[in-house]
């Protein structure tokens, strides 16, 4: 019981320590990220390159940033109402040219008009993290799939990809924090995801299977005055 205590304190200090981190880290990368975008237009060939280069890998270090201070600072901060339809329309927009890359097609079956009362950001973060995986696991001409719908009284949002799936001991460690199979994978977006939607009352469950792919199934409460009007 002790050992657990001192642990959930280290954790909490470890935690505290990385968002600091992550927090003073962010200022000067966006001043980089300023300074490479005023440089851009007045450079071409190989420079040019070289400048979207460093560009896209300043963008992946503010994501992963991200990933942390979300990690340790999981709270819903600002809620407001949020369109589903809208905000997964605007996951695809983002992750459309990551797909497009690798070949493959994001197709979506959204319901109109469902509403959750949340932070924005932190669902934002939370599906763009999980559309990532299903991208990053999907084979050139393959698909992922997103749809969303109202299910018991809850929304209702399933990302299934046709990618490499997950054997069983992979699939038990799925949001352990640093699990990764990726030679570049963080092992943080998952982890951050589930952590993310059980804060807002949700729930996140992953079924897969090797070779075939993954479905992921996130539920996440209802608008109180839908879900009195869906009974
Ligand atoms: P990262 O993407 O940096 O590896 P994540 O926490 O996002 O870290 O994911 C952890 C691991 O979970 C991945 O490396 C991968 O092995 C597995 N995973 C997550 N989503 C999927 C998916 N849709 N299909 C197959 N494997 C997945
Ligand atoms: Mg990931």
């Amino acid at each position: 019981m002790r050992a657990d205590i001192q642990r959930a304190e280290k954790m909490k200090t470890l935690g505290e320590l990385a968002a600091s981190i992550a927090h003073e880290v962010r200022n000067p990368l966006t001043v980089v990220s300023g300074f490479l975008q005023l440089m851009r237009p007045n450079e071409e060939g190989k420079n040019r390159q070289y400048l979207n280069f460093a560009m896209e890998e300043l963008a992946r270090a503010e994501s992963i940033i991200s990933d942390y201070l979300n990690f340790s600072k999981p709270h819903l901060t600002k809620l407001e109402l949020v369109d589903l339809a809208e905000i997964l329309n605007t996951i695809i927009t983002l992750l459309t040219p990551m797909a497009s890359k690798n070949n493959l097609f994001i197709d979506s079956a959204l319901e109109e008009r469902i509403y959750v009362f949340t932070d924005r950001g932190q669902l934002q973060q939370a599906l763009v993290n999980v559309v990532k995986n299903a991208i990053e696991a999907t084979p050139s001409g393959g698909k992922v799939n997103v749809s969303s719908a109202v299910v018991d009284g809850q929304a209702r949002i399933i990302i299934a990809d046709s990618g490499k799936g997950m054997n069983k001991e992979q699939l038990s460690r799925i949001g352990t924090l640093f699990f990764s199979t990726k030679e570049v994978g963080t092992g943080l977006g998952t982890a951050v995801a589930i952590r993310i939607i059980e804060t807002m009352n949700g729930t996140i469950d992953y079924e897969s299977e090797e070779g075939a792919g993954t479905t992921v199934t996130i539920t996440l409460p209802l608008r109180a005055e839908q879900s009195y009007l869906s009974l």
